[in-house]
């Protein structure tokens, strides 16, 4: 499977000529490691203008951050402050982030991540769903938990559109850290293998394996090594990594050797 890097922008850059600067910066570096793909995913307002720096051949894609779960093209009601998945498509968007942490912590449920997942698939952008438990608990109690969320934000979506989602596995304990409290790679391997599991239920085993994982959780070029060859996964979601072009130079580097 390719490797992949994605990088969440969150609320970052503070204005418009940090994030041309930030994003020249890695689509340099896009050319330089042209086997490993890299999704950017800054605040909306800054992709229609990102999007004319990406040439259509390029290893480098735009991503957003969320989307609404419903769609104006559908004539259905207004909503003040949303952002749809034709827009986003408009603007250059080929991946978006469905249900982070952060997002839930404002009250996402699993219900409109399941109707964001369709609404982006619809459009023919890649969802990232986040799945991650708030403690690792001695009892295992996340693994219900993980569980749950993705038999809920992946219900009833079709078995041909899983090879078209990648799933993010991101504790939520190890989101802003120190790299050192970071998920060990070879924790993440059980958990990756508890994420197939899930997913071969639901929709066979075929289909699960070929369902891109990715880790995310204080990843830099400290750790990134372990998290891939111990914890056997296609890629990484950077938070913090992904806005110093150094840091995600450094994780490329190591990424094209493992
Ligand atoms: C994130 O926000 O999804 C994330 C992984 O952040 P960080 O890499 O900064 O922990």
């Amino acid at each position: 499977m390719k490797k992949i890097i994605i990088g969440n922008w969150k609320m970052n850059p503070e204005n418009l000529i940090l994030a041309r600067k930030i994003f020249s910066e890695i689509k340099k570096l896009s050319k330089k490691f042209p086997k490993i793909d890299i999704v950017v995913c800054p605040p909306f307002v800054y992709l229609s203008d990102l999007k004319n720096k990406i040439d259509k051949v390029s290893s480098l894609k735009l991503g957003a951050q969320d989307v609404f779960w419903d769609n104006p093209e559908t004539g259905s009601r207004p909503f003040t402050g949303e952002i749809s998945a034709s827009m986003l498509r408009d603007a250059g968007v080929k991946y978006v982030i469905l249900g982070h942490s952060e997002r839930r912590s404002m009250g996402e449920t699993n219900e409109e991540v399941n109707k964001k997942i369709k609404i982006a698939l619809g459009a023919g952008l890649t969802p990232i769903i986040c799945i991650g438990e708030k403690e690792h608990d001695i009892d295992g109690k996340f693994f219900e938990t993980l569980k749950i969320q993705i038999k809920d934000t992946l219900n009833k979506i079709k078995k041909s559109d899983l090879q078209k989602i990648i799933i993010a596995y991101e504790p939520i304990w190890a989101i802003g850290k120190n790299e050192s409290e970071s998920m060990k790679g070879e924790d993440l391997y059980q958990m990756a293998i508890f994420i197939r599991k899930i997913l071969s239920e639901m929709f066979g085993q075929v289909e699960a394996f070929k369902t891109p994982i990715v880790y995310g959780g204080s990843v830099s070029p400290f750790n990134v090594k372990d998290i891939i060859s111990e914890g056997h996964v296609s890629g990484i979601l950077a938070g913090r990594s992904s806005l110093e072009s150094q840091k995600i130079a450094e994780i490329l580097d190591i990424l094209s050797i493992i």
